[in-house]
């Protein structure tokens, strides 16, 4: 998304340095952005994705922040960062999410409390500090990352799939304070994405999983990203609230 000025845009993908995330990153840098690539401890991860992005264009900007998005203070230093490194900020992308899956009986307050923390107190902290910039410059897209589990819930993900049933709410709510301001609210709702997050699945179970989905494969990072920068695009510039699941047909 460019504006009137035409400078390059700027987008910040939070937990970019592995899976969705870097894929959206690469995905940015491929369609002409400068990248800031946030992450909460992998460093040597986070500097692979910016070196990929300056593999793609050399000519962009692509810096690496050190933030937990579930810390106010954290999420203020980044955006404050951002804006001297910048300047500016055309897009966010709210990708950072944890997971601490378990049936509810054995599902301890403090897991409950860790992924609502990161996966939706960390969106709230992201937007509320992006939005600001954001009115300010009168355009922007913020696009958050939820889950099919946030739209169908899951046997053994109630933490989860309240984080990300939240970040659906809260995606539909800002999109109508921030429409008049020029500035679009999304979520994506991704299925069963092959990355870190479910690499404890083994080969059977994913097989397995893959018979329930309609086109009969896992999704990869690459295929949520696509999405993501769709959203982010001239070519959206009138969605705002929606909620695009990325699944292979899974939540039909
Ligand atoms: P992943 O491979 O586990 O990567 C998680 C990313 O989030 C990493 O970059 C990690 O940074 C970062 N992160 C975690 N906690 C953070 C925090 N407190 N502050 C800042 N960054 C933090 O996960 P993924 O599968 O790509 O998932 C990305 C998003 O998609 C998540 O929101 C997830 O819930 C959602 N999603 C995934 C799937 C799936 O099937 N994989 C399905 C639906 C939705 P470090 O590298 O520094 O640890």
């Amino acid at each position: 998304m460019k504006d009137t000025t035409n400078a390059t845009p700027v987008v910040l993908v939070t937990g970019g340095s592995r899976g969705i995330g870097r894929a959206t990153c690469l995905a940015f840098a491929k369609a002409g952005y400068d990248v800031a690539v946030n992450y909460a401890g992998n460093e040597k991860a986070a500097e692979e994705t910016a070196a990929a992005c300056r593999a793609l264009n050399p000519e962009g900007r692509f810096s690496i922040y050190r933030a937990d998005v579930a810390d106010a203070d954290a999420v203020d230093a980044l955006f404050k960062q951002i804006k001297t490194d910048y300047g500016r900020l055309d897009v966010l992308v709210n990708n950072a999410g944890i997971t601490r899956d378990n049936l509810i009986a054995l599902t301890k307050p403090e897991d409950f409390d860790a992924v609502i923390a990161t996966d939706l107190r960390g969106v709230f902290l992201c937007m509320k500090a992006a939005g600001r910039m954001m009115m300010r410059q009168r355009h922007g897209r913020i696009i958050n990352v939820s889950s099919v589990v946030g739209l169908r819930g899951n046997a053994g993900q109630v933490s989860y799939a309240a984080a990300k049933a939240g970040v659906i709410g809260m995606t539909k709510s800002l999109a109508k304070e921030l429409g008049r301001r020029n500035v679009t609210v999304n979520a994506v709702a991704p299925g069963f994405i092959q990355t870190d997050m479910t690499d404890a699945l083994d080969d059977k179970q994913k097989a397995a999983a893959s018979q329930d989905i309609p086109l009969n494969r896992l999704g990869t990072p690459e295929d949520v990203a696509g999405v993501i920068a769709f959203l982010a695009s001239d070519a959206a510039a009138y969605i705002t609230g929606q909620v695009i699941p990325v699944d292979g047909g899974m939540a039909i």
